[in-house]
């Protein structure tokens, strides 16, 4: 009459360990997704290496997708997609903020630049009035 056990037992050892296809304990990760936003789920360790990955998927809450294994391989290669993604989004703020820091460093050094001509020219023209100071001294004194 009761249907109990069943597809669940599969995944899980006999101390409660959850495993993926490979029969290896499966790791937790969470989801970004937004209609799953910070939902657990197991899926298998190398879930990050393509080749490896046996697409193991599974809710930590529940078991409920777990019932069509080719649908859970989506589920988990979507959220490889989305943690990609989100890696491939982090590295290319990363990038703008450091394209941002160097063209600071251009404009200072643009400042730089700038002063130190103010200060050429003002040497300069103190060189010049120094010149002429010392040119009328001279034709004064012929
Ligand atoms: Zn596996």
């Amino acid at each position: 009459m009761s249907h109990r056990g069943g597809s669940s037992s599969r995944s899980e050892n006999s101390i409660g360990v959850v495993c993926c296809y490979h029969n290896l304990p499966a790791v937790t990760n969470r989801a970004g997704t937004e209609s799953n936003s910070g939902r657990r789920f197991y899926v298998c360790k190398f879930w990050m290496v393509p080749k490896k990955n046996c697409n193991f998927f599974r809710w930590v809450d529940g078991a409920v997708d777990e019932g069509d294994a080719s649908n859970s391989g989506i589920d988990s290669t979507i959220l490889n997609l989305q943690e990609n993604l989100r890696l491939a989004e982090a590295k290319a703020e990363r990038r703008k903020k450091e394209r941002k820091i160097v063209v600071q460093e251009l404009r200072k050094v643009n400042n730089d630049v700038r002063v130190i001509r103010h200060m050429f020219a003002v040497v300069i023209f103190l060189n010049v009035a120094l010149l002429a100071v010392v040119l009328a001294n001279r034709s004064s004194m012929i």
